[in-house]
Parts: C-alpha cells; sequence; structure tokens
C-alpha cells in the first residue's frame, strides 16, 4: 500500500525511525471533508478507537503545540493492526492514519501522543525539497520541534523497549481524565474537552 519504510531496521536510538510515510494517495479524491467522515471504510477507520479518541488526543496536542493553528485534517484509525509502522501522514491529502495496534489499553496514552504530534508536524511543515530535489519530510526543524514534545523522551525509551507488543490487545476503555492528554491540557490552562470532564 505504498509505505515507506515500514521494515526499515532501527539503527540507533538518535535514528530512531518506526514513522511512516504514504508515498501514494490512499483515498480517492472524492472522499468526503473531515467533518463528514464516516464509518463507510469500517468501523476503524475512524478517530474513534475502543481505547483512545484520536480527535481529543488532536485537539489537545493543536492546542498545546501548536496555537490551535493546524487545520483539521481526515484523523483516523487504520483499518487492519499494522505490524511496525506507528502512523502516516499524507501531507498533500491532510490525512493522518494511526496504526490500530495502537488503541490498546497497554499503550500509555503519551505513546499515542507522541506518534500523533509526529504526524501533526508533517501538517505543520509539509514537503521540503532537499539539496538533490528529492522530497524531505524529517529536517533537522522537524526533529527539533519533535522534541519540543514534553514526553518525547520516555516516549521514544517506551518505544525501543516495547513496540511492537506481543499477545492480545487490550481493548478496554480508558477514563478521559487522569491520563497524560488531560495533564497536559491542565497545565495548559485546562481549557480542552479532556480536562472539562
Ligand atoms: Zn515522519
Amino acid at each position: 500500500m505504498g509505505v515507506v519504510g515500514r521494515t526499515r531496521p532501527v539503527p540507533d536510538p538518535h535514528q530512531f525511525e518506526l514513522f511512516g510515510l504514504v508515498a501514494e494517495p490512499v483515498i480517492p479524491a472524492a472522499e468526503p471533508e473531515p467533518t463528514q467522515f464516516t464509518s463507510r471504510r469500517g468501523p476503524k477507520h475512524k478517530p474513534q478507537g475502543l481505547v483512545y479518541d484520536l480527535q481529543s488526543c488532536f485537539d489537545v496536542i493543536n492546542e498545546v503545540m501548536f496555537k490551535r493553528e493546524l487545520r483539521q485534517p481526515v484523523i483516523r484509525w487504520s483499518r487492519n493492526r499494522w505490524r511496525y509502522t506507528l502512523g502516516l501522514c499524507d501531507v498533500e491529502k491532510r490525512v493522518i492514519t494511526i496504526n490500530s495496534a495502537l488503541d490498546d489499553a497497554r499503550i500509555p496514552e503519551m505513546v499515542v501522543a507522541g506518534v500523533m504530534h509526529h504526524e501533526m508536524l508533517h501538517l505543520y511543515f509539509g514537503i521540503t525539497e532537499g539539496p538533490n530535489g528529492g522530497r524531505r519530510f524529517h529536517t533537522p526543524e522537524f526533529r527539533a520541534a519533535e522534541r519540543l514534545f514534553p514526553a518525547y523522551v520516555t516516549v521514544e525509551d517506551w518505544l525501543r523497549d516495547n513496540w511492537p507488543l506481543r499477545g492480545r490487545p487490550a481493548r478496554k476503555p480508558r477514563p478521559s481524565t487522569g491520563g497524560f492528554l488531560s495533564y497536559l491540557s491542565m497545565m495548559h490552562g485546562g481549557v480542552s474537552t479532556a480536562a472539562a470532564e
């Protein structure tokens, strides 16, 4: 399905690269607008998962890390669970797809948030042209911004030590309060829905 870097080995922690990028369009041009996105592509192909809600994750990170500058993209869980790739961002079509294997209560909320932050940075920075005319996604500016995520090091460490998870997924919903995102939102002034509940 046109995924770059899916099985790429991890050379060292500084080059940690489990995030993939969509090389080809994954949805047809006639795809509905984000607000109209429904379960047409199957129950998993939408932002509300069994454990985590990607829309509220996006909302909190957009507010705290991007000053609400990011326009709403299409956000969805992948229909199938991917083996390695954590998330994909189609920058041109503005589609963020997060691996539904992360919709698992064994995955810390901050990890889902960290993956979302990474994909949101792709929307923020867009595609940069490299010295040889190639497309560059993970520029030094991108990497510097990535490190601004409050739990960046913890998330990288957790992924290095635990990902991919084996065994049965834990599908029970998490409470929307008391987690990483509600803490992040609270520290930022508690304006988001997560802190209001
Ligand atoms: Zn990336």
